[in-house]
């Protein structure tokens, strides 16, 4: 039987989360406590550097008919499958279909690694733009947001059985290095590779004791894939291949036997994903580079991964439906949503939070976040997989 993403396998995973209940009766006494306050952190894009990705959405709008005409066409980048339905449009230009045979959600039309290259060296202030979404990712506050997130990441990879210290580490798309830092931080040997080569000089102008390579996800170079590493990350790489199973095999190779794979996705099961769709933030094809081509949920995570040659060993989902945003949308608020149109449209957002909204929300949130994620709903998955030998 072919399972599906979208009926109640959810409900088959509260019922073995026995702790789950528990926990939302844990949440109670804490949401108590929670002033009726405002929080305007909520009313932020949850992305960095919100001028230079205004600067980039507009220069889209005005050439993406263009550059979508050079979008390559791919059959489902998990089963092969050539049928598959169509789920939603997206703003930026794309169509996202569901896969009949294995219900993976993908992006068939996607925009090649070298229509960038040429579009980008079109643009004649675009390097600068780049530069300057690189430089907030090395901040301080940028660091210590790094540190709580993969101090957490390498934690859970330690309790299912590696040993951290002196590990070799490999990290595909490390962009400009923040995993590197923390795992040289917890005495790993750690290495990067990355696909866009202006991210590469910028780690070795600002980052020189970090050892990054350049090479796509999808192409390895091959003294890097024969190295035996311990440990192979992909921190919200997977859903920008065209093709994730060749990605895979290259993280398959590069580790050594028994060796473990440690990676995030956004979740395509996620609340947020399912019902606001085309007003989802994280629902886009790509307006700077290859977007969310492949939305993964926790069933198809699993299956690409044992395609791959891996045994999953934990999966689990992170962080919390933006609820605020989901209100806008069932008021058919549509102005106010977190999306890509808003961001040509307005290039700000609103930071006016509603206190009826805000006092709502606060109350709510805290069990809703441990029911999401009681659910493997949360926005992020991250999954831990074993190289099994062949
Ligand atoms: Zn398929």
């Amino acid at each position: 039987m072919t399972r599906s993403w979208s009926d109640n396998d959810g409900v088959t995973a509260l019922s073995r989360a026995a702790d789950s209940l528990a926990a939302l009766a844990e949440a109670i006494p804490a949401r108590g406590q929670v002033a009726p306050s405002i929080d305007t952190s909520a009313a932020e894009l949850p992305i960095q550097n919100l001028p230079a990705h205004v600067r980039f959405a507009r220069i889209w709008e005005q050439r993406r008919a263009s550059v979508l005409a050079s979008a390559e066409s791919r059959r489902c980048p998990l089963c092969g499958a050539a049928e598959s339905r169509t789920w939603f449009l997206t703003q930026d230009g794309y169509r996202y279909d569901i896969c009949d045979q294995c219900r993976m959600i993908y992006i068939p039309e996607v925009v090649p690694m070298a229509a960038w290259d040429r579009y980008f060296a079109d643009i004649p202030d675009a390097r600068e733009h780049l530069r300057s979404q690189m430089a907030a990712t090395i901040t301080v506050d940028a660091l210590d947001a790094h540190r709580v997130r993969f101090s957490r990441y390498f934690e859970l990879i330690e309790r299912h059985g590696a040993a951290l210290r002196g590990a070799r580490l490999l990290d595909i798309g490390t962009y400009t290095g923040g995993a590197l830092k923390i795992a040289a931080e917890r005495s790993l040997e750690p290495e990067g590779v990355e696909g866009l080569e202006e991210a590469v000089q910028f780690c070795r102008a600002h980052r020189p004791e970090l050892r990054v390579t350049l090479g796509h996800a999808e192409a390895l170079p091959e003294p890097v894939r024969r190295q035996g590493f311990d440990l192979v990350t992909m921190w919200e790489t997977l859903e920008h291949t065209f093709d994730p199973m060749r990605a895979l095999a290259g993280a398959w190779q590069a580790l050594k036997a028994g060796g473990l794979l440690g990676l995030t996705v956004p979740n395509g099961r996620n609340v947020q994903c399912s019902v606001l769709r085309d007003y989802c933030f994280f629902a886009y094809g790509g307006y700077q580079g290859i977007g969310h081509v492949n939305l993964f949920t926790p069933e198809t995570l699993a299956d690409v991964l044992d395609r791959s040659g891996f045994d999953l060993v934990y999966l689990e989902t992170e962080f919390s439906t933006d609820w605020r945003q989901m209100a806008y949308y069932l008021q058919l608020r549509f102005e106010r949503i977190y999306c890509y149109r808003n961001l040509v449209r307005h290039g700000e957002f609103t930071r006016n939070p509603e206190p009826s909204l805000g006092v709502i929300l606060n109350w709510l949130s805290p069990a809703l976040t441990r029911i999401e994620n009681a659910l493997q709903a949360g926005p992020i998955a991250f999954a831990l997989a074993r190289k099994r030998p062949r």
